[in-house]
């Protein structure tokens, strides 16, 4: 406890180091549980944190977010931009560039897949080769979302077109696949649920997961598959005010899954800001007061997702092209797809 603690002061006791007490005069602790999204971001200053879901691909919106993540504290992002759509090819490769020229912070993920023809099989090969941590968002079915619903490239349902392929795919290559799903009931649901127990190797995000879904449903499909993860998008539980639950609702699955949940903002979509989503995140993690389990669903939970990701084929006969079997720094047996990349782009030729 920092010294000259109050316990009036609840805010000032979490903040590092002792801040101006003076801040607390004689509010009642009801007020003072809600601490400012810059009090919060000073508490949680040496917490690494990550979005695991974000579009700011589109658009190059990345670039003017660069100085708000920094602020904020958001240390990494995985980025893509358009959803299962011909549109996101283009925002693929805007991904990819950010990625190029700031690997320390993001994190490709490809979404220009058509999931309804075997091209789209070989699209999701060459990315995935190439460099690309995941895949997603994709829209493995949507009916209501005005953002997806019409996207050229979705499925009906999480087992049509291509996707037990891809599934497949995504397995030999480790890397994740961000599921876009709605309603989460019927149809939908009962093919995701034949997706994960299909495909146990796979590792299937299932984005968005507390948004329009209940905590009882998330904890049962957590609970019976796995290889399931939850995106939790905080943003639409706290501010959006379609939503039925608080974020209380969901701490005790959380809790009960530390392994399998990881954090995002969505972008902000639904809300009049993509801060408040940070601010969400921030709120939830200050919510559940047990650090171990902050650091793991705010980062090393989506980490270890991209870590355990093995160097490519085509990744690794660049590097042979370039010299790097004489680079005694690197050993291309053990070689991981974030250490494959991170060397291509300091020798330069990757692009
Ligand atoms: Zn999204």
């Amino acid at each position: 406890m920092a010294p000259g603690g109050d316990e009036t002061a609840p805010v000032a006791e979490q903040l590092p180091g002792n801040q101006q007490a003076s801040e607390s005069p004689e509010p009642s602790a009801e007020v003072l549980k809600e601490k400012s999204m810059e009090e919060l971001v000073q508490a949680y200053h040496d917490l690494p944190l990550m979005d695991a879901h974000n579009h700011n691909a589109a658009g190059g919106k990345y670039r003017s977010m660069i100085p708000k993540w920094d602020e904020s504290g958001v240390d990494r992002i995985v980025l893509f931009g358009a959803v299962s759509e011909p549109a996101a090819e283009a925002t693929d490769e805007t991904a990819w560039e950010a990625y190029q020229n700031n690997p320390d912070r993001f994190i490709p993920f490809t979404s220009g897949i058509n999931l309804l023809e075997q091209a789209g099989l070989d699209k999701l090969r060459k990315n995935l080769e190439r460099g690309y941590f995941g895949l997603g968002e994709i829209a493995a079915a949507s009916q209501y979302s005005p953002a997806l619903a019409q996207v050229e490239w979705k499925t009906e349902h999480p087992m049509d077109g291509i996707l037990p392929e891809i599934y497949a795919l995504c397995a030999e290559y480790q890397a994740p696949v961000l599921l876009h799903i709605d309603p989460l009931n019927g149809t939908p649901v009962s093919k995701l649920q034949e997706a994960l127990a299909a495909y146990p190797d796979t590792t299937f995000i299932l984005a968005h997961a507390n948004v329009f879904n209940s905590p009882g449903n998330l904890e049962a499909w957590l609970e019976a598959y796995p290889n399931l993860y939850a995106d939790f998008f905080a943003g639409f539980t706290v501010f959006n005010p379609e939503s039925a639950n608080v974020l209380e609702d969901f701490i005790p699955v959380i809790r009960k899954f530390p392994d399998r949940i990881v954090l995002s903002t969505d972008s902000g979509f639904g809300l009049s800001s993509e801060e408040l989503a940070i601010e969400a995140m921030y709120r939830l993690i200050d919510k559940l007061d047990d650090s171990e389990l902050a650091e793991r669903i705010a980062y090393s939970n989506m980490n270890g997702l991209i870590e355990r990701q093995p160097a490519t084929r085509t990744q690794l006969e660049k590097i042979r092209g370039l010299g790097g079997e004489d680079d005694s720094g690197l050993d291309l047996a053990t070689l991981s797809k974030r250490e494959a990349g991170e060397w291509l782009i300091r020798n330069g030729k990757e692009g």
